[in-house]
């Protein structure tokens, strides 16, 4: 599963790169690249899904977060493509928030 070591390589120095820098100019743009990855990790995870009766229940994306059918809570997306795992996201304000296991900003 090489390729979703890559894309949370990618998005961790996405991350780092974003908290880095206060060009708002380059927030956004770097913002938008984390949204695409999230995006090529969810096609991914599709991609390489071939047991349905195996395979991890595929969220959908939303405000950075991972979202389940018939869950209404935000689930950080690290921790379900690292381990699986769904941990709640914690709700800092409008635009953050945060995961209380890995401690992921996610905005
Ligand atoms: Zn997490």
């Amino acid at each position: 599963m090489t390729i979703f070591n890559a894309l949370t390589r990618s998005k961790l120095l996405l991350k780092e790169a974003t908290s880095l820098n206060t060009d708002i100019d380059v927030s956004t743009l770097f913002d938008s690249l984390l949204i695409e990855l999230e995006h090529i990790n969810t096609f991914a995870h599709q991609l390489t899904s071939k047991t349905p009766s195996t395979a991890k229940e595929l969220p959908e994306v939303k405000s950075g977060c991972y979202i389940f059918a018939n869950q209404k809570a935000f689930y950080c997306p690290d921790c379900y493509d690292n381990d699986a795992t769904k941990v709640a996201t914690k709700r800092m304000n409008s635009k953050l928030r945060i995961c209380p296991n890995c401690r992921t900003r996610i905005r």
